[in-house]
């Protein structure tokens, strides 16, 4: 039997092969055929000092949001997190089927605050950080140094370890917070960070305490889901990301930090104790 054949296209058609299998190799080692997840690993609720629910978080983040993954981080309290996975786990909820909540929480040590994610029992505040980051690591938690420089005289509300993150077995350091005055802060992190022999992780996470700061600044890394963030976090592949500040969003932060405030004196919390 006669086969048609189109004029040329043998040849054309082994070259386009060739052509095809080599880019392929090229954005494969360029990363470019991996999906990027996206994860905010830093973000209070009414179980601390936000002003949101933890149910008022999670439909912004489906709703507004690309966020593959959240960790709802409250002050020296699991109950963030809580309510946010029973939230997420109620039958009326499935368009929350495509995020994955980590267990999170923001620990009060006498060095700072210290993060610890897929952290299901209370850790004690007001250890050295050293104790804080080995009782995180003694339940199989990841432990994270956020806003490491971050400080406010007589304000323990925003106190980061300093370099104790550079000496300490952290997992990841914050690369990228997102209020505003830790821009200077953001870039002296990045600098220790990648000047040290053997860099840790580097993360971005928005410290929201308002819906619209949820995000701002995220973790990127290869592949989706709370798993895969996990592995990207054990193998340094996280990039942190975020948004600038120009003259408007600005203006909005300080009117809602200016509201936030307001809102923790009504509500009695104590941002000298966090
Ligand atoms: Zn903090
Ligand atoms: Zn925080």
């Amino acid at each position: 039997m006669n086969a048609t054949i189109a004029p040329n296209s043998g040849g054309l058609g082994q070259n386009k092969s060739v052509i095809g299998i080599a880019s392929l190799a090229w954005a494969g080692k360029r990363g470019y055929w991996t999906a990027m997840g996206h994860a905010d690993l830093h973000v209070h609720t009414t179980s601390s000092d936000g002003m949101m629910s933890a149910a008022m978080v999670l439909n912004y983040v489906a709703v507004n949001t690309s966020l593959d993954v959240l960790a709802i981080t409250d002050h020296n309290t699991l109950d963030g997190w809580l309510r946010a996975r029973d939230f997420k786990e109620a039958p009326a909820n499935d368009h929350l089927a495509e995020l994955d909540l980590v267990p999170g929480i923001e620990v009060s040590s006498l060095d700072g605050h210290v993060i610890g994610l897929w952290v299901e029992k209370m850790i004690p505040r007001d250890m050295s950080a050293a104790e804080t980051v080995a009782a995180i690591h003694e339940q199989g938690g990841l432990a994270l140094s956020p806003h490491p420089y971050a400080w406010l005289p007589g304000l323990r509300e925003f106190a980061g370890v300093g370099s104790k993150f550079l000496t300490l077995p952290f997992d990841a350091v914050e690369c990228r917070n997102s209020t505003p005055t830790e821009t200077f802060n953001n870039c002296r992190t990045v600098w220790m960070n990648r000047r040290r022999s053997s860099p840790i992780a580097e993360y971005g996470g928005s410290d929201a305490h308002f819906l619209w700061a949820i995000s701002r600044t995220w973790t990127e890394f290869p592949g989706r889901g709370a798993s895969a963030l996990r592995k990207a976090l054990e193998r340094k592949q996280t990039r942190a990301r975020g948004l600038t500040w120009g003259p408007i969003s600005l203006w909005h932060y300080y009117r809602d930090k200016t509201r936030w405030r307001k809102f923790c004196s009504e509500h009695n919390v104590r941002l000298h104790d966090l």
